[in-house]
């Protein structure tokens, strides 16, 4: 030491230099590294006195014995070579206690003249401070890398001018899509779809400019899920600059708006909508906004209704009434806001600035909800009534002077609904039936009908109802005030639609009990007379033909001839007394009928020959094919046809030719009787089979009868089970046929 020290300058010159160096120096000697030199750092260091010179280093600096120093300082006697400590941690006891130290060092052998190594130089700088200084920035930097992770809102920092994606917390991840893969890579790579979308751009200027960019609502097409999707998003891109105020990266701050977005551009979608509805309406439509009613959007039909002026749109509806809340537009307009519900405007006569008109309107006040379910607005819809009105007040003036025609009638009147549901009854029916006239027992009419009417009468009702045919019988109504049953005729017809479809049944009961009593007395009268009338004219017809006998014995041809005229027309008279004695029998069901089977065939034959002898001026052609038999009283059948072909003789005065068929088909024997006569209009063709029906008007006379022949004849088909009809053109002729069922077939067979 001593040589290296003269070898190298003057002891003190050293010594001053070694005591007052800017760093810790320490001399330490020998195997056990004795303080040779300690200068006042180092004893500061330390936290020692200079009491540790010349002590060993364990000694002196006990603390140090676990430590990793006297292991270095061993290599470095040993070795020679120099080493170099770099914030090395150090535990040393200062100011009473044990305190963490860092220290940058150098251990540096000394050697003597013979190049041995005899001691070791330790220079040294604490860096405690440094080292604290650097733990903090890093703690304080995992903070804001923790702050940027775990942030609610979208993070992410890019740095340099590449914009590398160093930081991105996952909520950004979840923005773009991606995962933490794309950390380390540049924006463009991470987010290919960005690209040209005006990001990187974006990023660029505020790199270059340091001014921070905020966008809101801004569109951002993103792969999302493997597809590309829109967003909107509130972000910002803000610089980062270092301690030296230079930009080294970008913080970028994202919240995603895209449902906020989504939802106000479908409400301003909705609004728009609304909008074109209400202006292309055509109907009167308004919308008011707020409790205060203020015209938002009015129609030209609305405005044109009420007279509004161009200006209206901004002024409030209940300015225009005189702020009159009670006010019957005003109070149904606001309702809405007060419930919620729509309200209604009924058949409300409009009045405009120039005082009531004669239009009446309906309206339909509708809420408009905003987001939080309160109402924020009303859509008004109108609807003209004007006319519906007059017509309905005309349709009533009209019921009630059907109403008041009904009750004046002397006939009971009713309407039922298409269902055969009584809706009305004149007040005859209640006054006659004694019911309630508030109608609770209108749908029990048939409780008043007589029991032995009262099943046939339902039954058909019902079937007209079912059928939509007209409803024609007669049945007795119980007279409440005498308990006495009367005669009705009632008669009911469908009233339909354009369509065709029944609405309703109108019809009416005509008391006929007077004419039904005389009827019968008539019958009974006829009853009567007829029997009376033909037993002297059984004995007249006898003495006639003993008569005629007698004078054709004595050769008086002449007058015997006379006799046989007269006979002849006893015939006729019999024969009209047999048929008023035939409907008296039928009408008290006293009618015989001998029944058994027959040859339809031969009995037209039969007939048919007999009638060519008696009425020779006709050519009567008969064709058949028919050997079945039927089942019947065959004299009353028989009966039929010469009624039929009799009836063709006296209603064909120009043409003699008359053709009888007769035809077996399908289980039923067919007769039909043409003539090429006067023939018969197409509204009479049903009627003739009526009692007493006759041909009317000027031809009365000419062919004489009593309109007895064809209802007796279609009584006696009926009875065997047949029917009979007629086709017929006026002034061409007609055919009569009547059809029975082939024997076996007859189901009336008893
Ligand atoms: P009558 O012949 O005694 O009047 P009928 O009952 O036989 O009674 O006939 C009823 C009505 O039917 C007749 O009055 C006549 O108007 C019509 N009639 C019947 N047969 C014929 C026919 N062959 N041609 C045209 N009209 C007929």
């Amino acid at each position: 030491m001593d040589r290296f020290l003269k070898e190298n300058s003057s002891r003190e010159m050293l010594l001053s230099l070694f005591a007052e160096a800017p760093v810790a120096m320490v001399v330490l000697m020998g195997e056990d590294f004795i303080f040779q030199a300690v200068n006042k750092l180092a004893l500061q260091l330390f936290g020692k006195d200079e009491a540790i010179v010349g002590k060993p280093l364990l000694k002196a600096i006990p603390e140090l014995k676990d430590q990793k120093f006297p292991a270095i300082l061993r290599k470095v006697l040993d070795s020679g070579k120099t080493y170099h400590g770099h914030h090395e941690r150090a535990l040393l006891h200062r100011n009473g206690e044990l305190q963490e130290a860092f220290f940058d060092y150098i251990y540096s052998a000394l050697r003597d003249a013979d190049g041995k190594v005899i001691g070791i130089h330790v220079i040294a700088t604490e860096v405690t401070e440094t080292i604290r200084a650097i733990q903090e920035m890093q703690e304080s930097e995992n903070r804001y890398r923790d702050l940027i992770l775990n942030a609610d809102v979208a993070t992410a920092i890019y740095k340099g001018e590449e914009m590398v994606v160093e930081m991105a917390n996952d909520r950004m991840l979840r923005v773009w899509g991606k995962d933490k893969s794309v950390i380390g890579k540049k924006l463009k790579d991470a987010l290919p779809e960005l690209d040209g979308q005006p990001f990187h751009q974006l990023l660029a200027d505020v790199h270059r400019t340091g001014n921070t960019y905020k966008a809101e609502e801004d569109r951002v097409d993103l792969v999302v899920d493997g597809k590309l999707q829109t967003f909107y998003y509130n972000f910002s891109y803000k610089a980062i600059r270092n301690i030296s105020g230079e930009i080294i990266g970008i913080l970028n701050m994202a919240v995603n708006v895209t449902e906020q977005v989504l939802a106000k551009r479908r409400a301003q979608e909705n609004e728009a909508r609304i909008r074109s509805i209400i202006l292309n309406a055509p109907l009167p439509m308004v919308l008011l906004r707020s409790e205060k009613l203020i015209f938002e959007i009015c129609n030209e039909r609305n405005s044109d209704l009420w007279a509004l002026p161009d200006d209206v749109v901004g002024q409030s509806i209940i300015e225009r009434f005189d702020e009159h809340l009670n006010h019957p537009v005003i109070a149904a307009a606001r309702e809405p806001f007060l419930t919620g519900k729509p309200s209604r405007l009924w058949e409300y006569r409009i009045e405009t600035e120039e005082g009531e008109t004669d239009r009446y309107v309906n309206y339909v006040f509708h809420p408009l909800f905003d987001a939080e379910r309160q109402v924020e607005a009303v859509i008004g819809t109108g609807y003209e009534v004007t006319e519906e009105l007059r017509i309905r007040r005309q349709l009533r003036a009209n019921e009630e002077k059907f109403r008041m025609l009904a009750n004046s009638m002397p006939t009971i009147a009713w309407t039922t609904d298409r269902f055969g549901n009584v809706e009305f009854f004149n007040d005859k029916w209640y006054a006659y039936t004694g019911t309630d006239s508030d109608g609770t027992d209108d749908n029990d009419w048939l409780s008043a009908v007589h029991e032995d009417d009262r099943k046939r009468v339902g039954k058909l009702w019902e079937k007209c109802v079912r059928g939509g045919s007209a409803y024609e019988t007669e049945y007795r109504l119980q007279d409440k005030s005498s308990n006495r049953y009367r005669w009705f005729l009632v008669r009911g017809i469908p009233l339909r639609d354009e369509n065709g479809e029944i609405i309703q049944w109108i019809g009416n009961n005509t008391d006929i009990h007077d004419f039904k009593m005389l009827q019968n007395q008539k019958d009974d009268f006829l009853g009567i007379a007829s029997h009376e009338l033909k037993t002297p004219l059984t004995s007249i017809k006898a003495y006639a033909q003993v008569l005629e006998k007698k004078l054709r014995k004595t050769g008086d041809d002449k007058n015997a001839d006379f006799v046989m005229k007269m006979d002849r027309q006893v015939n006729k008279l019999n024969s009209l007394i047999a048929d008023l004695l035939d409907v008296t029998k039928i009408q008290n069901g006293k009618m015989q009928y001998t029944e058994g089977a027959f040859c339809m065939g031969d009995l037209v034959e039969e007939v048919v020959e007999q009638l060519r002898h008696t009425a020779d001026k006709y050519r009567i052609d008969l064709v058949h094919n028919d050997k079945a038999d039927v089942y019947g009283d065959k004299d009353r059948i028989g009966q039929v046809i010469i009624n039929l072909i009799s009836n063709a003789m006296k209603y064909s005065p120009q043409n003699e030719q008359i053709n009888v068929t007769c035809v077996q088909e399908n289980g039923q024997v067919t007769i039909c009787v043409q003539d090429f006569g006067i023939g018969l209009p197409d509204d009479k063709q049903d009627k003739v089979f009526e009692q007493y029906y006759r041909v009317s008007g000027d031809k009365q006379h000419t062919f004489p009868g009593l309109g007895l022949g064809l209802y007796i004849s279609s009584e006696i088909v009926k009875r065997a089970g047949g029917r009979i009809w007629v086709n017929s053109v006026l002034g061409k002729g007609s055919t009569f046929c009547f059809s029975l069922p082939t024997a076996g077939e007859n189901e009336v067979v008893s």
